[in-house]
């Protein structure tokens, strides 16, 4: 399932050809993905302009001239594929094996860019919406949605006040999308490891009994942050090379310290412990013992 970072790295490779571009032919080969698309899908974003192409947690929100906003989400397995007369790049695909089958390219954009945007999805968990711009703040999806991470508010301050009193696992309160919003599980993994903080201490007690941050909470935001900002990044170099080599996609596993890493010494400086696999709410987590307190 796609990530933050990666649903990112997906908006920064769309940019260049949507954002300021107008919509000059819209296809749906089908009327639905998840849901059914919206009625007049097509003749709604015909002729519209992008005018700004932002993420919020792993949506995509395309700002269009007529006043709606294009809501896209990637589901289990959507990406898109940029077609340009420089050649074809999927941005984003920096971690999953692409399965590219054109019988699943399910909607396509011709953008006065000149880049022919399509948007496949095999297992169709994806979706597609239109909604007013000023009805954005209302919209379902986007009101449940916890702290954007990245945003510069995101601070020990907010995370210690919605952990308070949590009796869950830091682990869980972190998957949490009230909590955080965007944070999957292997980057949960990877920020405790960095926090040094262990998946199983109680999520209330990196705040104090007013609710105010501890060191913990301040070293988890600072974390969350440096390791989403990393994937980004990692994404972005990948996503060169991926067109360099047209085909053979970058390796961000590489970059885990912790994730799938069971059996293997902590990668943590000085530190001599072995990565241990447990399992929490269902999901598998991966931590040090010595160093994750
Ligand atoms: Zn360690």
């Amino acid at each position: 399932m796609p990530e933050l970072p990666e649903v990112e790295t997906v908006r920064r490779g769309l940019l260049p050809v949507m954002q300021g571009a107008r919509f000059t032919k819209v296809e749906a080969h089908r009327g639905d993905l998840r849901w059914p698309l919206p009625k007049n899908f097509a003749q709604r974003l015909e002729g519209q302009t992008v005018e700004r192409l932002d993420r919020r947690a792993k949506y995509l929100l395309a700002h269009l001239s007529s006043g709606e906003v294009l809501i896209m989400h990637l589901g289990m397995s959507g990406s898109f594929r940029v077609a340009q007369p420089r050649g074809i790049h999927t941005p984003g695909a920096y971690y999953r094996a692409p399965s590219w089958h054109s019988a699943h390219d399910h909607i396509e954009f011709h953008m006065s860019s000149g880049a022919l945007i399509s948007f496949n999805d095999p297992r169709r968990f994806g979706m597609m919406k239109l909604v007013p711009r000023a009805e954005l703040c209302k919209e379902p999806l986007l009101r449940a949605l916890g702290p954007e991470p990245l945003a510069d508010e995101f601070k020990g301050d907010v995370l210690a006040r919605s952990c308070r009193g949590k009796q869950t696992s830091i682990k869980a309160a972190l998957s949490d999308q009230k909590v955080v919003s965007g944070l999957g599980n292997i980057y949960v993994c990877e920020v405790l490891h960095r926090a040094a903080i262990s998946p199983k201490r109680r999520a209330s007690t990196i705040a104090t009994r007013s609710g105010l941050p501890t060191d913990r909470a301040v070293r988890l935001v600072e974390a969350i942050k440096a390791v989403l900002r990393a994937a980004i990044k990692a994404g972005g170099s990948s996503l060169r090379d991926h067109r360099r080599t047209n085909g053979a996609l970058g390796d961000f596993q590489h970059e885990f310290c912790v994730y799938d890493r069971a059996g293997e010494p902590c990668p943590r400086p000085g530190c001599s412990g072995t990565i241990k696999r447990i399992v929490q709410t269902g999901r598998s987590t991966f931590f040090c013992p010595v160093c994750q307190k």
